[in-house]
């Protein structure tokens, strides 16, 4: 027998976006056979109980904090692999999209053990049905850009404004808590004031949040923004509908308050 043989398999597993009810049916197939789960800050304690009879660490990391760790959880995968035959390294949204997973696959690969990948929903599909936008809604975006500025230490910095100059849809990753600085950085780069821009918070979860603005006004409403949670920022003509919807609540918002103290005079 093969020294590979003696290993188990590693699957990457996409736990969606959050709610436990959007991971896909082979994800919850693989937590119920696992025999250890490596899972992820954002992953739902529901999506985790799937796995009822798997050993659970968490290797959670939040932003900021991981690049130190990430060498300790690809140890930690290997040794994992050489014990159990079913290990799954859950991870939030999908886990081939700003997750760190080709590190990961490339350690195990090399230290000869098998690698499966299962997708996920990720952020920014989520926060589109939440919005009820299509990204690519015709006539109007025939792309779409998935975008970080975030860079690892010691990495290069980030071309990213590039990469958006031509987009029509953007969805930036780990980037609402520096929503002001990219809202100057886009303006200066030519992108349109008006631009409707729209930051989801915990996209899919009951405790969701969205805000939409425009690029000229991002720095005035900034702060009232993100409560802590994973949030997305969402840049581009599609979320017109979502502003000016926005614009209508807050509307009717202000009639009520006239009414109501209208009322009390
Ligand atoms: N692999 C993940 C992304 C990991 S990077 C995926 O495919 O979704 C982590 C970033 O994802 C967060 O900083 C945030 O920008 C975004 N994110 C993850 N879950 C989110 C959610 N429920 N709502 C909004 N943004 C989310």
């Amino acid at each position: 027998m093969s020294e590979k043989r003696k290993f188990g398999v590693v699957h990457l597993v996409g736990a969606g976006p959050g709610a436990p009810d959007l991971v896909t049916v082979r994800a919850a197939r693989l937590l119920a056979q696992a025999d250890i789960v490596f899972y992820d800050a954002l992953v739902h304690p529901e999506t985790l109980a799937l796995a009822e009879r798997a050993e659970k660490v968490a290797v959670g990391k939040r932003c900021g904090k991981h690049s130190t760790r990430q060498r300790f959880i690809n140890k930690r995968l290997i040794d994992a692999a050489r014990k159990h035959a079913i290990v799954v390294r859950l991870k939030g949204g999908d886990p081939m999209l700003f997750g760190r997973a080709q590190e990961e696959l490339d350690e195990l690969t090399a230290a000869g053990i098998r690698c499966e990948v299962v997708p996920g929903v990720t952020a920014a599909l989520a926060a589109s049905a939440e919005l009820g936008t299509s990204l690519t809604r015709r006539g109007m975006s025939r792309n779409v850009t998935f975008v970080t500025p975030r860079v690892g230490a010691g990495e290069a910095a980030s071309d990213w404004v590039r990469s958006v100059r031509n987009a029509d849809t953007i969805v930036m990753y780990m980037a609402a808590g520096q929503a002001t600085a990219i809202a100057a950085t886009l303006l200066e780069s030519g992108l349109e004031p008006d631009l409707p821009v729209v930051i989801v918070e915990n996209a899919s979860m009951p405790n969701m949040t969205k805000w939409a603005t425009t690029l000229r006004e991002l720095h005035t409403s900034a702060d009232r923004t993100t409560h802590g949670g994973p949030a997305l920022l969402m840049i581009g003509r599609v979320f017109e509908r979502v502003l000016r919807a926005q614009d209508a609540d807050n509307e009717q918002d202000i009639v009520r308050e006239v009414i109501a103290a209208a009322a009390f005079a």
